[in-house]
């Protein structure tokens, strides 16, 4: 008797337990959520970001010592929502609030309810609000908000959109529903508020929104500092440099790179990650990992080479061209023969007309420089092609920077919609307009390749030179190709 309840006792523990966390034997059960046991982090492990850390800090007082603000009859933001691109930190500093204030942290995101049965997300709801209740003051955390709060007005999501309509009329429901005095906070963090259903912003409910930003050329470099605080660098490491080098990239590509550059350091067998190896790293997240097993054909290297110095000579000559940080034709991602990077001197959020004009040019001087040298084009200027076309149709419609259609912007970009990766474009505008659109864009095209066309056939020697050295090396540096311009002039 003994053994067979000792077996049976035993089976239910199982069937019970959590080694069937997501089965059918837990449907209609209770799910515990149990508060994150990740380690503590603070907001020292975020670098930068000082703004949305400053709007933080009256949640993080109000979580250490919720009675205080009670007494003086204040009333807190139930709701935080962190707002920002991906990549920003926004997960991260919501567990430095929990870190900071000293307080549990559940976690819970958007796209998980997505998995789960019908009725399931919207009791997980419930549960997770009970056990925040018991343990306040405590943080809730909803990441990827958008996951089930996208507007119930939006198109029909695949599967699962009955299941996401109760979940979300759960959550704000049980947002109603608890007293704001409590001492739990609810924050949440989403990279498209946009299409966040109008009902969870307001007020009562994420009535607090924090926008997280790309870091600007100050903070990339104290993200790279705090990335590579534990890593031998070589002296010639400049983090400045690297943070210039990477405009628009978020703190997780800046993770990456500093990570891409220890792996390929360790790879070599080095002792000190150097700044090659993060040269390397960079390029790598920039434009895909080297192509070693595709080695140029030597027709194809030739083209390649002349495509690059054509861009470069043309960045280099414009009047508003940044500096070229390095050319180079080994062939990297999918279609790129090679690549010329220029080097911003400062963070850019603007950009004049001319600059605009002189961007064009050097895109397509990678395509003249090829009919120029070689008397035909080829398929390499694909994507060169399409950048240029993007700003000169952006100049005519969006920034009214065409004399014959003025200032006005003709067709209404939509926003992004679920599963979509290209926004729609709706046209406000008739025939005729779309007509002279298309020829404003046309000239504005062949003006940057006459442009092109007239430096690079000017410095046609020039050209030839960087061609051939680019060739041997397949890789020039600023200072070279800086010195390589100053022996032909
Ligand atoms: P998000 O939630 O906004 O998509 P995460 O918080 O998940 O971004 O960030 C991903 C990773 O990027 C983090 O784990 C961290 O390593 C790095 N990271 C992002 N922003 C920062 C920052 N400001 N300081 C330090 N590391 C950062
Ligand atoms: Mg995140
Ligand atoms: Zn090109």
């Amino acid at each position: 008797m003994l053994i067979f309840f000792g077996i049976w006792f035993w089976i239910m523990r199982r069937v019970s337990g959590g080694g069937a966390a997501h089965g059918f034997l837990n449907l209609g059960k209770k799910i515990r959520i149990k508060p994150d046991t990740l380690p503590k982090i603070t907001f020292d492990d975020v670098a930068g970001a000082e703004s949305a850390k400053q709007e933080l800090k009256e949640t993080i007082d109000f979580l250490k010592a919720p009675e205080k603000i009670q007494q003086l009859g204040g009333r807190m933001p139930k709701g935080v929502l962190l707002v920002g691109p991906p990549g920003t930190g926004k997960t991260l500093l919501a567990r430095a609030v929990s870190g900071e204030a000293g307080v549990p942290f559940f976690n819970i995101s958007g796209s998980e309810f997505i998995e789960l049965f019908v009725g399931v997300g919207a009791a997980r709801v419930r549960d997770l609000f009970e056990q925040a209740r018991q343990n306040a003051p405590c943080i809730i955390f909803i990441d990827e908000l958008d996951a089930i709060g996208r507007s119930r007005s939006g198109p029909i999501s695949i599967g699962g959109h009955d299941e996401r309509e109760q979940t979300l009329n759960q959550l704000l429901t049980e947002m109603d529903g608890f007293d704001p005095t409590s001492g739990v906070v609810v924050m949440a963090a989403t990279n498209r508020p946009e299409i966040l259903d109008k009902a969870l912003l307001r007020a009562g409910r994420f009535d607090r929104q924090i926008v997280v930003d790309k870091p600007d050329l100050q903070d990339r470099v104290k993200i790279l500092q705090l990335h590579t605080r534990r890593m031998q660098l070589a002296s010639d490491v400049d983090l400045d440099i690297i943070g210039r080098r990477t405009p628009g990239l978020v703190g997780a590509d800046l993770s990456n790179i500093a990570n891409e550059a220890a792996i390929l350091a360790a790879r070599n067998n080095q002792t000190e990650v150097t700044m090659d190896n993060f040269e390397d790293a960079i390029d790598r997240i920039l434009a895909g990992p080297e192509k070693k097993g595709r080695a140029l054909a030597a027709e194809e290297k030739r083209r390649a080479a002349y495509h690059e110095a054509g861009h470069a000579l043309v960045a280099e000559s414009v009047p508003t061209g940044q500096p070229v940080h390095k050319i180079s034709i080994i062939p990297r991602g999918v279609s790129a023969l090679g690549f010329t990077l220029q080097l911003p001197i400062e963070e850019k959020f603007l950009s004049t007309e001319d600059e605009l004009k002189d961007q064009i040019a050097i895109l397509i001087a990678g395509r003249v420089a090829e009919q120029i040298t070689l008397g035909n084009v080829s398929t390499g200027a694909q994507n060169d092609l399409e950048k240029a076309s993007e700003i000169a149709r952006s100049m005519v419609c969006y920034l009214g920077m065409s004399k014959k259609l003025g200032p006005l912007t003709y067709g209404k970009r939509q926003q992004l919609q679920f599963l979509e990766t290209e926004a729609t474009e709706t046209r406000n505008y008739s025939d005729e307009t779309a007509l002279l659109i298309d020829n404003e864009v046309k000239a504005i095209i062949d003006e940057g390749q006459k442009r092109a066309q007239r430096i690079l056939t000017e410095k046609r020697k020039v050209l030839d030179k960087l061609a051939e050295v680019l060739r041997e090396k397949e890789t020039i540096h600023h200072e070279e190709l800086v010195a390589l311009l100053q022996e032909a002039d």
